[in-house]
Formats: C-alpha cells, sequence, structure tokens
C-alpha cells in the first residue's frame, strides 16, 4: 500500500477527500466522509479508554482562539516559525530545509550559507534571503479594530491556561493528568502528502502535571512492554521500559511510563509492533519549550512518520503563563506548611487617620512588603506608617513550586493515515483492511441476497435488533454479494451477514469473516454474542 493507493481507497469507499474540492481545494486541509468519520471515532474510543479511563484523565475542550498574550506567554509568536525562502523570479515560497538536503539538521546559519548557492527547483531563479515564517494563524476578534487573536497551534496550551481551575478540580492534588481532543492550525509552508501535514489537524494529547520531586515511578503494568529505541547518541535497542529507565537510556520514569502506554495503544489499533520506533531528538532539534522529546514514528512507504510526540516540558509553561498572566500557577509543596507571622495593615487605623485617602495608601502598599516604618508617597510627599498603623498575622504558608509536565501528543490524522497503510492486505484480487475490530468503522455488514420477497424487511429486523444491542451496522443492499463483501473489506468491517431464502424460513443467516473469509451458519438469536 502506498500514499497513491490510500487517497484513492480514501476517495472510492468515503474516508476523506481534499476539502474544497468544487474550489480546486485548499492546500492542507481535508474533509472527512461518513466512512471516515466512524473511523475516527472508533480511533478516539479506544485512546480514551486508554488514556482517560486507563490513566485517569480530567478531560478539556478548550478554544480554539486565543488572545495574543496567552501566544506571547506560550512563546509561539517568537519561536514558532520555519526557515523561508522565496524565489526572485517565480515568487514560489519554500520550506527553506526542504530545499537542501540534510537542511532539516541544520542550524538557520548554516542553512543561509548553503541557500546562498542554491536556486530555485522551479524555474532555477535566485532566491530571497532566509527569514522566519511564523506558523499561527491570526484572527481578528471583534468588529472594528477588534483584538488580535491566533487559532491554537498545539491543544496543549487551552490545558496550561487552565491549569489553575483544573488543579481546584482536582481537588488541589499532584499528579494530575489532563487529556483533551481537538482541532490545532499550522499555517504550514508547504503542506504535503494529504494527511501527513495539514494546516489544520485532529491532536489527541495528554498534560501529565507532577511535582519536581516527586516524580510518578512506572506502573507495573507498562513496565514490562519493550519497544525500539532509538536514542540520540548510542545504538538502536529493544528494550522494556523497566529497563531503560533503570539504565538512563530514558531519563525521566514518566516519560517511560508515557512510552510504553503509547506503544501499547499504537499496537491496539492495529500498528504492527514492527513498524513502530522510538527516536529520541536531537539537542538542536527539540522545540522552544522541550527539555527532552521521543517521537513514535511508523514505518510507512513514505518513510519513518512521527505520528506521536513524548515530550518533557519541564516548567516552561505553567512558569511562562504564572509569570505573564499574574495569576498563581505554582502549586504548594505537601509537608512543607508552616506557621508565618506577617504584618498586615489596620485598615480601621489607616481609615481614622487618613480619611478619604486611606484607599490610596492600601493600593499603593498592596505589592509591597508590610513593616511599621514603611514609606509611601502621598499627594507627592513621602510618608512613614507608624506601627500603629499594623497588625501580627498569622498564616499557614508553603513552600510553592511550578509542576512540571509530560506530555504524549498524537496526531489523529496521520495514525488514521498510518492505520490504513499497515493493515492494507491484497491477496490476489482481493483486496482488504485487516483492521482490529475495536477500531473497524462499523461491527458488521448486512445484506439482503435480494430486495424482493420479504428479504430487505426481514434484514432490516436483524439491523434494527443489533442496533437495540449497541452495535454499529452498515446496511447495503445494492450489487452483487460479492461486491458488497468486496466493499465491506475495504472498509476493514469484520463480519459480514446474508440474509437469504432460508433465514425466512428457519430465522439463521450466514456470517463471513472478513480476513478467513470463512462462512457460517447461525441462528439470528445467537448473533449479538458474536460481537
Ligand atoms: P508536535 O506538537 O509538532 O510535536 O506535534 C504533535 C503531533 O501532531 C505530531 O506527532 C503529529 O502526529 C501531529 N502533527 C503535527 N503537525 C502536523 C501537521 N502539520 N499535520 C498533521 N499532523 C501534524
Amino acid at each position: 500500500m502506498d500514499y497513491q493507493k490510500v487517497s484513492s481507497l480514501a476517495k472510492r469507499r468515503g474516508f476523506f477527500q481534499p476539502a474544497s474540492e468544487p474550489y480546486g481545494g485548499l492546500a492542507g486541509f481535508f474533509d472527512y466522509g461518513p466512512v471516515g468519520v466512524k473511523f475516527r471515532e472508533r480511533i478516539l474510543r479506544v485512546w480514551k479508554r486508554h488514556y482517560v479511563l486507563g490513566l485517569g484523565c480530567l478531560e478539556l475542550d478548550g478554544a480554539l482562539v486565543g488572545p495574543e498574550d496567552l501566544f506571547k506567554a506560550s512563546g509561539h509568536l517568537s519561536e514558532f516559525d520555519d526557515p523561508l525562502v522565496e524565489c526572485k523570479e517565480c515568487s514560489k515560497n519554500y520550506r527553506a530545509d526542504q530545499l537542501v538536503e540534510g537542511g532539516s539538521g541544520m542550524a538557520r546559519e548554516e542553512l543561509a550559507e548553503v541557500l546562498k548557492s542554491t536556486l530555485c527547483p522551479s524555474c532555477e531563479g535566485e532566491l530571497s534571503e532566509l527569514s522566519a515564517f511564523n506558523l499561527m494563524f491570526a484572527t481578528q476578534v471583534g468588529a472594528g479594530r477588534g483584538t488580535k487573536g491566533y487559532l491554537r497551534p498545539e491543544t496543549a496550551q487551552s490545558i496550561f491556561q487552565c491549569f489553575p481551575w483544573l488543579y481546584r478540580l482536582n481537588r488541589n492534588k499532584m499528579p494530575l493528568a489532563v487529556s483533551q481532543i481537538g482541532r490545532s492550525y499550522r499555517n504550514e509552508i508547504s503542506p504535503r502528502q494529504g494527511l501527513l501535514r495539514m494546516r489544520e489537524f485532529t491532536q489527541m494529547e495528554v498534560e501529565h502535571f507532577f511535582l519536581p520531586k516527586d516524580e510518578p515511578s512506572v506502573p507495573t503494568h507498562l513496565g514490562k512492554i519493550s519497544l525500539v529505541l532509538v536514542p540520540n547518541e548510542g545504538e538502536v535497542l529493544e528494550i522494556d521500559i523497566e529497563s531503560a529507565v533503570k539504565k538512563g537510556v530514558i531519563g525521566s520514569a514518566l516519560v517511560g511510563t508515557h512510552l510504553a502506554a503509547a506503544q501499547a495503544f499504537l499496537q491496539s489499533v492495529g500498528i504492527p509492533k514492527e513498524s513502530l520506533r522510538w527516536r529520541q531528538h536531537r539537542k538542536d532539534e527539540m522545540a522552544h519549550y522541550s527539555q527532552d522529546c521521543w517521537d513514535g514514528e511508523i514505518k510507512t512507504s513514505i518513510g519513518w512518520i512521527e505520528v506521536v510526540g513524548v515530550a518533557h516540558r519541564g516548567d516552561y509553561d505553567l512558569r511562562s503563563h504564572g509569570t505573564s498572566s499574574g495569576n498563581e500557577f505554582r502549586v504548594p509543596i505537601p509537608g512543607t506548611s508552616k506557621t508565618v507571622e506577617r504584618w498586615g495593615l489596620n485598615v480601621g487605623a489607616l481609615g481614622k487617620a487618613f480619611q478619604s485617602k486611606a484607599g490610596e495608601i492600601q493600593k499603593s502598599v498592596s505589592e509591597m512588603e508590610l513593616a511599621p516604618g514603611m514609606k509611601v508617597l502621598l499627594d507627592g510627599e513621602e510618608i512613614s506608617l507608624g506601627e500603629e498603623f499594623f497588625k501580627k498575622e498569622t498564616n499557614q504558608e508553603s513552600e510553592m513550586v511550578y509542576p512540571c509536565v509530560v506530555e504524549p501528543s498524537f496526531g489523529l490524522d496521520r495514525l488514521f493515515y498510518s492505520i490504513l497503510e499497515t493493515t492494507w492486505k491484497e491477496d490476489g484480487e482481493r483486496q482488504w483492511l485487516s483492521l482490529p475490530r475495536v477500531v473497524s468503522p462499523y461491527d458488521v455488514l448486512i445484506a439482503p441476497l435480494m430486495t424482493k420477497d420479504g428479504l430487505a424487511e426481514k434484514a432490516k429486523d436483524v439491523c434494527n435488533m443489533l442496533l437495540e444491542n449497541g452495535i454499529d451496522v452498515f446496511y447495503d443492499e445494492s450489487g452483487s454479494i460479492g461486491r458488497r463483501y468486496a466493499r465491506a473489506d475495504e472498509i476493514g468491517i469484520f463480519h459480514s451477514i446474508t440474509i437469504d431464502y432460508e433465514s425466512l424460513e428457519d430465522d439463521t443467516v450466514t456470517v463471513r469473516e472478513r480476513d478467513s473469509t470463512e462462512q457460517k451458519r447461525m441462528s439470528i438469536s445467537s448473533l449479538k454474542d458474536l460481537f
């Protein structure tokens, strides 16, 4: 299976097609069709089972647009860019690191140097100087001049800016894992290869927060999962997570946990173990927020493609939002609570002495350490506040810290594509998607042999009975039975049920299994046990 075949299958069977087709398409945008929507739902359901139920994540569905200040704080406004060059002759734009061999591993200065001797691949014209192109889509919120906003470039920022709220909802407890599924937007310079580099795509992310000195260890059920690691130094190795963490190949236990969890999830949706590896980022490749990052890569006809990144983001994000917004993004360190005596203002005494000016004094000292004798400006004159304007206050205070975070970030669209490629099977004339049942777009095909003589009605009765039992049916009455089986095979439906004349007499049907094509006769009443 290759990229062209996946695209034609996708179009033929209703998985996806380029968006705005009648208008010539809009590069980097796609529409998911009836089968694609079901397939996405199934992948998401398995993901939620692994992460929301399995890890106990709190779920969030954040807004797609955020204000400029949010993306200033996150670093995306200044750092989230790709190197751009333009042809001076034909005005074509190129992502500079894709124009030269080995460009993705080059520092910007080195890239700029190499580009001096590179010509436009399209017209051989001279290229412009290298510039940085910010990948965020800007928009204006509201009428008139409005407020500048941006479509989020990663779902993660929705979680980070909600952290104080989510922490409270978690009853002020750490660690705290939050998951989110949603669209992200990146104005890619050259979106390519369908679902692999899009401008609008869906991410499935978890932000797993923990106290810096209290990192959760690898849970026993994940410890023995073995995976292929490609560290940024040293040999490729196959190793179980527990040992990889113990030996220091993976520097953080929580990163290890998420590598194992991701491997288990990817295998459960049909990615073969031998098509999966974990590549550690080089230091110069890491995103601006990242301390360590491992990409989950799947082998496809195009090469190894990254479908998930597991990044240790340290406390970068919460610290940035804490300092930029002025809100409290830190949490208390348990066991550090102590009684602290501090001076507070004696508001009554201030009011009596300064009357209408008391409020002004209160405001001017609000950000200062309070103590008798402190100086404040009142009507341009410096005055000293005596002890009578203060009182002793006793508080319980803890040492505060910004939590760290480990993030597995999956791209649903790339995974969607990879599953289609890796589960495609051909045997002579026959072609089918050998999908695990959990991600098959439908549970079963229901096909009446003919539409006449009450067969269609009988088939619909079977449909309703299965639907009532929570089974997703795909009803198809057009074309020969062979063609209907072939269509169902290409969608990856595991079971097909045919209703024929015998069914009218004895309430039995033929059940065919996708991979083996074996057929057996079963009574209608026993069907629901199949699923
Ligand atoms: P990143 O934040 O760049 O580490 O991306 C996290 C995940 O989102 C990647 O592993 C991809 O699966 C997915 N992703 C990132 N950029 C794109 C894109 N332009 N098109 C489709 N998927 C993407």
